[in-house]
Parts: C-alpha cells; structure tokens; sequence
C-alpha cells in the first residue's frame, strides 16, 4: 500500500548474496523505497532491502543494476475503478 492509500503497483525481489551493494538501485528509485541494510552479505557488501510497500513496479532498479539476477520486479494486477465500482453495486 503506498503513503497515499492506494495499491502498490508494483513489488521487488532483492537477491541480497549477489547485491554488491552500490546503491544504485537506491538512488535511482523515484518513490525511494529502496535501502541499504546495515548487515553483510557473504560477499562482505551491505545489500539493498525493499522497504516493503510503494514500488510502482517502473522497473528502473531492474535496469541501474549492474548485478544480473539482483533484483526481479514484478508488476501487479491493481483492480480498476469501474471493476471496483461494480463490484460494490
Ligand atoms: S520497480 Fe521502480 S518503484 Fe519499484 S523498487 Fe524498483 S525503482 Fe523503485
Ligand atoms: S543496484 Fe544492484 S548491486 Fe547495486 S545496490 Fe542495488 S541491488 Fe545491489
């Protein structure tokens, strides 16, 4: 769910074991939902984490990556509003 109350469009799997830790992905996030943890990965780098809400499923972290297989974005099914409103007739 994003700050303003609507479904997120979007998720992201992080693989944190091949994160080398840049921050790319972080600072190229429009609604910066992306973050560096404090802990190591076996690499010894701080891997990005998703917040875990308010990715728009863009797909712009999926393309600053330079790891293949760092981050997958998934796009999700958001019902419309005249489905919704249908629905609620
Ligand atoms: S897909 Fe877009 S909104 Fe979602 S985490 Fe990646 S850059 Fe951010
Ligand atoms: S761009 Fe890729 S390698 Fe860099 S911090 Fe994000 S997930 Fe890790």
């Amino acid at each position: 769910m994003t700050t303003s109350g609507k479904p997120d469009r979007g998720s992201v799997k992080m693989n944190s074991e091949e994160c080398k830790g840049c921050g790319l992905c972080v600072e190229a996030c429009p609604p910066k939902v992306l973050r560096l943890t404090d802990r190591l990965n076996r690499y010894g780098y701080h891997p990005a984490e998703y917040v875990g809400a308010g990715c728009t499923g863009c797909g712009i972290c999926f393309f600053v990556c330079p790891e293949p297989g760092g981050i997958a974005v998934l796009r999700l099914e958001v019902p419309k509003a005249a489905a919704l409103a249908g629905a609620a007739a």
